[in-house]
């Protein structure tokens, strides 16, 4: 929940790029008064003034046209709008903003020119550049749209006011994207470690592309997922940061009034929209389209507290869940137990199961890219084989690269691994065990659909070995954790119950073994 809208963990304060809603395109008139004015700042260039005032109750986009002509060059916009004072506990304005060009604003078309949510106040577009959040690209004459997301109105109501300066003039050269490759020097089949929900100054984070590829490097991780919200501006710029040791994969971090989610390992420009809402019943159909070009949906921070940040779109077009997001908090926990009561749910109706994953969400410093991440088992390092192998389960998460992990289930002479199944006769004796060094002092536990039935403490030292004997009938799966000691130095407090938190911090967690009865 790094995410700027996820107050606490983020420095940039509670405002962020939120959006999303009601599909329909809503004329500036259905949302109250706007009008234009017009306006001569510069020689040849016009500025444009929308005005208007929205109620409480406005709809979550209101699109305020505008007429560009022939000639123009470059599309030049800023915003502001009223904060009045509101009681403790009432939300103030907030009001987020983008652009769509001439071939409109329907749901899911061509149109999208960017998103700043609210953390710009002013942007700009042409052929050849753009503010990043923006995509730079022709300038053709018709009606173009601001967008406002007024994501919360005070009492009052909000009073805004947007100016459109169209700059003319010739039109300036051609941007030319830089597509990172699909593919980094992996080593074959091996366990890869990445982080796919990273922000840059593309949305709400202060951190260059260079340096979140930096970062990546300096956590040791070997690939990491672009997911600005709502835009697909940094697609074009991930080129000259991407090498033999990094794969960088391209995505979105869609960021609806009902919930955010990652869509990973996008192609190349691919925009993935954002305006609906649970009850819109249109995510269907936007799990489809990045599904249908080899990406994944996963939901990210399900639990998260913030304003419109809980996740309402259910998972039956989920490919995995983000149950850990930054730094370990209570949210994590209820995404960690919501997974893992679907998990055997999932297996008694015969269905794949939904396998977990972790990432840092880290926007600025000092927000650590890389904590946790996902660690995936691969058939080498590319966006292919990265995507399936966290479509499979075949991960575990990792609060940094200094913890290290194996888990396996043997019996009846086979072995299986994260995210395999171990198929052995009803009573066979299964023997898990997890071998795991870098948590000082941690805790293991081992979980099933019955729960935790198993739980042994780290040495000093961070490293160990814990074996346990369970069986097929006994357990359908079981996944490990290893936690951090609580805030007192006690270790978690097994199958207890009281006032106060039974486990530290996470610092792995693994996806299940199944275990599967033979006929
Ligand atoms: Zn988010
Ligand atoms: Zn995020």
């Amino acid at each position: 929940m790094a995410d700027d809208v996820h107050g606490e963990k983020g420095l940039l304060g509670r405002r962020g790029l939120l959006a999303a809603g009601a599909a329909g395109a809503l004329g500036a008139a259905g949302a109250g008064a706007a009008r234009a004015e017009g306006g001569t700042p510069g020689a040849a260039d016009r500025t444009i003034t929308l005005t208007g005032r929205l109620p409480t109750g406005a709809p979550d986009f209101v699109y305020l046209p505008f007429d560009v002509p022939a000639g123009v060059r470059e599309v030049a916009v800023t915003y502001r709008y009223d904060k009045p004072t509101v009681p403790a506990g009432t939300p103030g304005n907030s009001c987020d903003i983008g652009l769509f060009d001439e071939r409109g604003t329907d749901l899911g078309g061509r149109g999208f020119r960017g998103w700043s949510g609210g953390f710009r106040t002013e942007f700009s577009v042409s052929r050849e550049q753009a503010t990043p959040g923006y995509l730079p690209g022709p300038v053709r004459p018709g009606r173009w749209h601001v967008v406002l997301g007024p994501y919360q109105v005070a009492p009052q109501g909000l009073e805004y006011r947007v100016d459109v300066t169209l700059r003319s003039g010739a039109p300036g050269g051609v941007f030319t994207p830089s597509y990172p490759p699909e593919r980094a020097r992996g080593r074959g089949r091996a366990w890869y470690r990445g982080d796919c929900h990273l922000h840059t100054v593309h949305s709400d984070g202060r951190r260059l592309p260079a340096e979140v590829a930096a970062g990546a490097r300096a956590a040791g991780l070997d690939f990491l997922v672009s997911t600005d919200h709502n835009t697909t501006s940094a697609h074009g710029v991930w080129g000259p940061f991407a090498g033999p040791d990094l794969l960088i994969m391209l995505g979105e971090e869609v960021t609806t009034r009902n919930g955010h989610w990652l869509a990973l390992g996008l192609q190349p420009g691919q925009f993935v929209d954002w305006r609906y809402r649970s009850r819109d019943e249109a995510f269907p159909r936007f799990a489809r389209q990045v599904r249908r070009q080899g990406g994944l949906v996963v939901p990210a921070h399900p639990f998260c507290p913030y304003v419109a940040c809980q996740w309402k779109f259910g998972y039956e077009d989920a490919d995995a869940v983000e149950v850990w997001n930054g730094p370990w908090t209570y949210d994590d926990e209820s995404a960690v137990d919501g997974w893992d009561a679907r998990l055997a749910v999932a297996l008694r109706q015969g269905r794949s199961w939904l396998p977990a994953v972790g990432n840092s969400d880290a926007h600025s410093a000092p927000q650590v890219i890389g904590s946790p991440h996902t660690v995936v088992l691969a058939e080498d390092l590319t966006r292919d084989d990265v995507l399936d192998g966290i479509r499979s389960g075949r991960s575990w998460l990792a609060e940094s690269a200094t913890v290290q992990l194996e888990f396996t289930a043997t019996g009846n002479g086979r072995q299986a691994g994260i995210g395999e199944e171990l198929t052995v006769p009803a009573d066979a004796p299964v023997d898990v065990r997890l071998a795991v060094a870098g948590v000082p002092n941690g805790t293991v536990r081992f979980l099933t659909d019955e729960g935790q039935l198993h739980q042994e403490s780290l040495p000093a030292d961070g490293a160990g070995t814990v074996v346990w004997r369970t069986t097929a009938s006994l357990a359908a799966f079981v996944r490990a954790e290893v936690r951090r000691p609580r805030a007192d130095g006690t270790p978690g407090k097994g199958n207890s119950m009281g006032p106060d938190l039974p486990w530290g911090p996470m610092a792995a967690l693994t996806n299940p073994i199944v275990l599967q009865v033979a006929e």
